[in-house]
């Protein structure tokens, strides 16, 4: 256990970062962050960080030195950045679990391992194995890249097999992973915090709208029949005991017409479906994250409002003034300076009444 006043390492320095060092500085901790991108959001609020690469040794190896247990809030750290701070401090989650959750490939293995429904997905190294795959599957369906993807990055949509190879170098990488279009009815995530002693908490779950593959809106809870509410909560309690989490899990999901669940993406981390946790419940994902990685006893994920989370994406970040003006609604802004197209600024949670006891 490691009480408060000691320090939280976080790789990665964005917005997850940020929030991570305030709810760790309400408990009385001080958070370290490591990133390379010396003007990150994170390092805006602590003045303890380290500006280096992710591979730079002896970097790391004063940030381990400087802090009690590590955590990250960015998925594509090096795993083998994880496996080498591992030798130094705790890292929660582990470096396994970084491993299996930055490649989509070995995130689906690992799923249809443990029994967990997914799209079918086939692995393609070249066109003329997405010709195959495309066979096998049927269209339409959705070429990713394994690494590196986000927020709809390094992903195309196939309708027709006329002409593979420009889709294969549209998608731009050595490996990619081909999966079934999923016509889906809606899509939800369900987030789980797991101390080490195990034992979960698990928040309702929330219904994401997106919008050009970036996170537009989350209404929480989902408007969903509370059976596969249900049973969208066991399938990612399943997953972060099988991945044994310590920390965050956070399960993307598509709900099908039929009712079936289908895994889309996992995420161990604190994820942008759960920014609505600050202002509805009485312990935020990230204060969640700093409790389960210091030993705390987790709090509770109960909310006390339902909430319509929207993101404020590029240019959207003007509507900061609009937002102050609602007495419902509840701003947060990233402190980032330059509002590109795509970038996430900041979001509004707006609160309600619950409508129902779940
Ligand atoms: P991802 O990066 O895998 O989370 O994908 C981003 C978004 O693209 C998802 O939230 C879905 O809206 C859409 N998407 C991804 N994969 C599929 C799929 N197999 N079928 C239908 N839509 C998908």
């Amino acid at each position: 256990m490691i009480p408060p006043n000691g320090t939280i390492g976080i790789l990665g320095g964005g917005q997850l970062g940020r929030m991570t060092a305030l709810a760790a500085a309400a408990l009385g901790y001080k958070s370290h962050i490591f990133c390379p991108d010396p003007e990150s959001p994170a390092k805006h609020v602590t003045r303890f960080f380290t500006t280096a690469a992710y591979d730079d040794r002896a970097a790391l190896e004063r940030f381990a030195a400087a802090v009690d247990v590590i955590t990250f809030e960015f998925e594509n750290v090096p795993a083998e950045t994880a496996e080498f701070l591992a030798t130094l401090k705790p890292v929660r989650p582990g470096a396994a679990v970084l491993r299996i959750t930055q490649d989509r490939l070995r995130e689906k293995n690992f799923l249809r391992s443990i029994n967990v429904a997914t799209t079918d997905y086939r692995e393609v190294t070249d066109p003329a194995s997405l010709a195959v795959a495309v066979r096998e599957l049927g269209l339409p369906a959705v070429l990713k890249t394994v690494r590196m993807g986000y927020d709809g990055k390094g992903q195309v949509k196939i309708a027709t097999d006329g002409d593979l190879d420009a889709r294969w170098a549209e998608m731009g990488a050595e490996v990619g992973i081909l999966e079934g279009f999923v016509d889906f009815a809606c899509e939800i995530s369900v987030i789980v915090a797991r101390g080490a002693s195990g034992g979960g908490a698990a928040y309702q779950p929330v219904e994401n709208q997106h919008a050009h593959h970036i996170l537009d809106t989350t209404i929480a809870p989902a408007r969903i029949a509370p059976e596969i509410a249900m049973r969208a909560e066991a399938i990612a309690r399943h997953v972060t005991e099988k991945l044994d989490v310590v920390g965050l899990l956070a399960v993307e999901m598509f709900v099908k017409p039929d009712g079936q669940v289908l895994v889309n993406e996992l995420a161990a981390r604190p994820h942008n479906s759960g920014h609505w946790t600050l202002d509805a419940c009485t312990t935020s994902q990230f204060e969640q994250l700093v409790r389960a990685v210091c030993g705390l006893p987790l709090g509770s994920p109960e909310p006390h409002s339902d909430a319509v989370m929207k993101n404020l994406v590029g240019a959207d970040v003007e509507k900061w003034r609009e937002a102050l003006g609602e007495p419902n609604a509840k701003l947060h802004l990233y402190g980032k300076e330059k509002a590109r197209p795509g970038r996430k600024m900041g979001h509004v949670a707006r609160l309600f009444p619950r409508r129902k006891e779940s």
